[in-house]
């Protein structure tokens, strides 16, 4: 029997962040490919829709009217996944759902989240992605974003009298990802509660750095900066001054991308300013002083984040020839490959 090939050979791989194993199945690749393809700029679609609850001047479903804005536009959510305010639950509530007058109580759980939820449209036009964008344009995103961080984060945001414990801010594109309209946009939830996935990450964070005194993510990017300088089969997808675009050794779904920064930074906040007495003053600003506080910054940090996403997206939509959905698929490649296949357009 030959050797062991990654690039043949079904195999597990762990993910350092999560401490879990996940499979690979290089050999699947082989398969013919019977999927949809589409062709990319068929036709610019309209950049108004009468019909969309997030163009300009539009109506949303509470009757409210969506202001005439002409870059990106903030609103809480009309159908927030979570509410701020809500009775807490106790257990008389189960009753509803399960005879409890006979029940293992561990069997049959419930929480009550609180949180907030809100709308973040990246452009006015109807019809543009983030791959459409402009450079300076996706750089107003990334501050919106910065800005929501820290209009959300404590001590200033309390939802009923707890603090926001996790704020995850997120795009589902495309209708193949249950994304409702096409219209250039993003989601923000602030929880109450640490999500299980992050608050595993957090653990394994603790873990490395309490081993080895370094910083898990820096250390693994260290390695795969070095690793591409050494060898073709590396999982670099893209880098410019500030950032790294990496499929990681660990992906899961097909053409899974991190982007990671040069420098080690532990929020949002750091693409601000990488001073410690700077950072305090952003957390629990307000918008308005925020925002007067990201205009004055000449930030190549936020640049360089914009451009990597442009960078990222452009290749999705050239590698699938369509507008392309984030989307969740059975891996069929290795890292390297997805990466080498990303990094070749
Ligand atoms: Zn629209
Ligand atoms: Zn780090």
């Amino acid at each position: 029997m030959s050797q062991f090939n990654v690039n043949e050979h079904p195999h597990k791989r762990l993910n350092i962040l999560t401490n879990s194993w996940i499979l690979v199945s290089p050999h699947r690749a082989k398969r013919p490919w019977l999927g949809q393809t589409s062709k990319v700029n068929a036709e610019p679609g309209p950049s108004f829709d009468k019909n969309c609850y997030l163009c300009p001047t539009n109506a949303r479903i509470n009757g409210e009217k969506n202001p005439n804005y002409d870059s990106i536009y903030i609103f809480n959510n009309d159908f927030p996944a979570v509410l701020e305010s809500q009775p807490k639950n106790g257990p008389s509530d189960l009753d509803l759902l399960v005879d409890t007058s006979d029940v293992d109580p561990d069997l049959f759980q419930i929480k009550s989240v609180r949180g907030k939820c809100q709308v973040i449209c990246y452009s006015p036009n109807h019809s543009v992605t983030m791959a459409d964008m402009q450079q300076d344009q996706i750089e107003t995103v990334v501050r919106a974003w910065i800005k929501i961080y820290a209009n959300l984060s404590p001590p200033q945001s309390l939802i009923d009298s707890s603090a926001i414990g996790y704020i995850q801010i997120f795009e589902n594109k495309g209708a193949e990802m249950g994304c409702s309209n096409p219209h250039p946009h993003g989601q923000v939830w602030a929880l109450e509660l640490v999500s299980q996935q992050v608050s595993r990450e957090i653990q394994e964070f603790k873990k490395f750095e309490k081993a080895k005194c370094k910083c898990l993510l820096c250390t693994y990017l260290k390695t795969e900066l070095s690793t591409s300088k050494t060898t073709e089969m590396h999982r670099i997808v893209y880098e410019n001054e500030n950032f790294v675009v990496l499929v990681p050794f660990w992906a899961v779904w097909p053409f899974e991308t991190m982007i990671l920064p040069k420098h080690h930074m532990s929020s949002l906040f750091d693409l601000v300013s990488t001073n410690q007495n700077q950072k305090s003053l952003v957390a629990g600003q307000t918008y308005d002083t925020i925002d007067d506080f990201l205009n004055k910054q000449p930030n190549t940090l936020v640049a360089d984040f914009a451009n990597s996403l442009k960078v990222l997206t452009s290749k999705y939509d050239k590698l699938f020839g369509c507008s392309f959905p984030y989307s969740m698929a059975q891996r069929d490649l290795t890292p390297e490959q997805a990466a080498q296949r990303l990094r070749d357009l």
